[in-house]
């Protein structure tokens, strides 16, 4: 496509779908192209150019992204509209075909290209435009979305790819095999992050527990971010449960910074279907785990993630996933419908469960994970938490509060929030720890009274 003459101050803004790790991709990128000298700003009317990071995981996540390049390409008529991620890396032959608005597309691996692209066009006029128009967010304080300066948590992204083969999940097939990022990478992420006032260093990965590189292990991984001062936690997602054994618990109970939370997505519990999902384990196997887990470190917090619906599941099924699910007691889990995936194995399997029962199914086993939630909630009321606050009151909060933040137990984005409230209203910034007691459990968020405050 020949490209449209820049009408706009040269500058590009980001717009991150999907999951952490594209979060993570997408601050890594703004870094680079600071780096580079172009400008990555907030306002997307500003921008000349418009780089879209999508996600092709799942239908409802490339219905998302398909929408977000037709609306970008309509709000924003005069900037050079690129796309990059998982969408493009499954079906850069469609999109190319069935949408001429977008200038560029990347897959996974061109990202040099791309910041070649746009050096090319937005970086060149760096010098002749930069001090005339609009709010450039400064190299130090660019995040991945251009959605303000500061956040007190940060994901950064430690291997990509995946090993496991499961067989409804279509990210082998679209970010290949397990490959770990180099510590330096690693570290290059988590500078960037805490240049802009993350506190909380949020590891993610499709499986975060076999990162190893250089010698070192994950948790070597961990002493080795903790080293910084200006970390105050880090928090690992996405484990699965075949390498969550006595060692790594025992091991990860010694790393102070590192937060006792376990996210370990099951995906269900019941023999049969797990066999058929390519997985390991059981509801035995995976209570014992858990077990351990709360004997290990009893304040720990478990997450997890799990599929209803898949091809083969009888009620004698859901059943033995619902007895797992209230004897397990999860903080804080979510079920999700199973998707057909092209290309993958469970695609092509018979015997799936209608739509109506797996509505049925999915409002069962999402009612038993709600009051789990909130019985785990309630039963912190009077604890003494350490609350990292996240953003001040919006006018959505509870009355009273002056901050919004998160105890040890609540990642970001997915988990619930804790409310700060106090008279005489404590002064508590983004960044900052806060030693609080619950005093109140609304639904799966808590409401906490600070008695000590730890400016950032
Ligand atoms: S472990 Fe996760 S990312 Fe890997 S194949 Fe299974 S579901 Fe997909």
């Amino acid at each position: 496509m020949n490209p449209r003459p820049l009408t706009t101050a040269p500058g590009v803004h980001i717009i991150t779908l999907g999951c952490p790790k594209n979060e993570a991709d997408s601050r890594t990128l703004t870094r680079r192209l600071a780096s580079e000298g172009i400008r990555v700003v907030e306002e997307p009317l500003e921008a000349s150019h418009v780089l879209l990071n999508t996600c092709g995981f799942i239908e409802d996540a490339r219905k998302e992204s398909i929408g977000a390049i037709l609306e970008a390409a309509a709000a924003y008529p005069t900037a050079r509209l690129h796309v990059m991620g998982c969408l493009v890396e499954r079906y850069r032959a469609e999109l190319e075909e069935g949408l001429p608005e977008v200038h560029g597309w990347y897959g996974l691996t061109e990202l040099g290209a791309l910041t070649a692209i746009l050096q090319a066009e937005a970086g060149a006029a760096v010098g002749r435009e930069s001090d005339a128009v609009g709010s450039v967010i400064p190299a130090s304080d660019q995040t991945s979305s251009g959605s303000g300066p500061l956040s007190a948590h940060a994901y950064v992204k430690i291997s990509d790819g995946c090993d496991h083969l499961c067989s409804f999940c279509a990210i082998p097939n679209i970010k290949g095999p397990y490959h770990s990022l180099a510590p330096d990478e690693v570290i290059e992420q988590v500078e960037g992050a805490l240049d802009t006032g993350a506190r909380e260093l949020v590891l993610v990965g499709q499986d975060t527990t076999l990162w190893h590189a250089d010698g070192m292990d994950l948790l070597d991984l961990v002493a080795l971010i903790s080293e910084d001062e200006r970390v105050l936690r880090v928090r690992l997602m996405y484990l699965q449960p075949e390498h969550v054994d006595d060692r790594f618990l025992t091991a990860m109970a010694g790393y102070p910074k590192l937060c006792r939370y376990l996210d370990i997505p099951f995906q269900h519990a019941h023999r049969d279907i797990l066999r058929a999902m390519g997985r390991r384990g059981d509801a035995t196997a995976y209570l014992r785990l858990l077990e351990r887990a709360r004997s290990i470190m009893p304040d720990v917090s478990v997450r997890s993630t799990f599929i209803v619906g898949f091809p083969g599941e009888t009620e004698e099924h859901v059943e033995a996933l619902a007895d797992f699910m209230r004897a397990a007691r999860f903080d804080h889990a979510g079920a999700f419908a199973f998707s057909a995936e092209e290309g993958t194995p469970a695609a092509t399997l018979s015997k799936r469960p209608s739509a109506r029962v797996v509505r049925q199914r999915m409002s069962y086993v999402s009612a038993i994970l709600a009051e789990s939630a909130e019985h785990a909630c309630r039963a912190r009321l009077g604890e003494r938490v350490e609350v990292l606050i996240d953003a001040p009151a919006d006018a959505d909060t509870p009355e009273g509060t002056v901050a919004i933040g998160r105890t040890r137990a609540q990642a970001p984005d997915v988990d619930g929030v804790t409310y700060l409230v106090g008279q005489p209203p404590p002064r508590a910034a983004v960044g900052d720890r806060v030693q609080a007691v619950v005093v109140e459990a609304i639904g799966h968020d808590l409401v906490a009274e600070p008695d000590a405050i730890e400016p950032a």
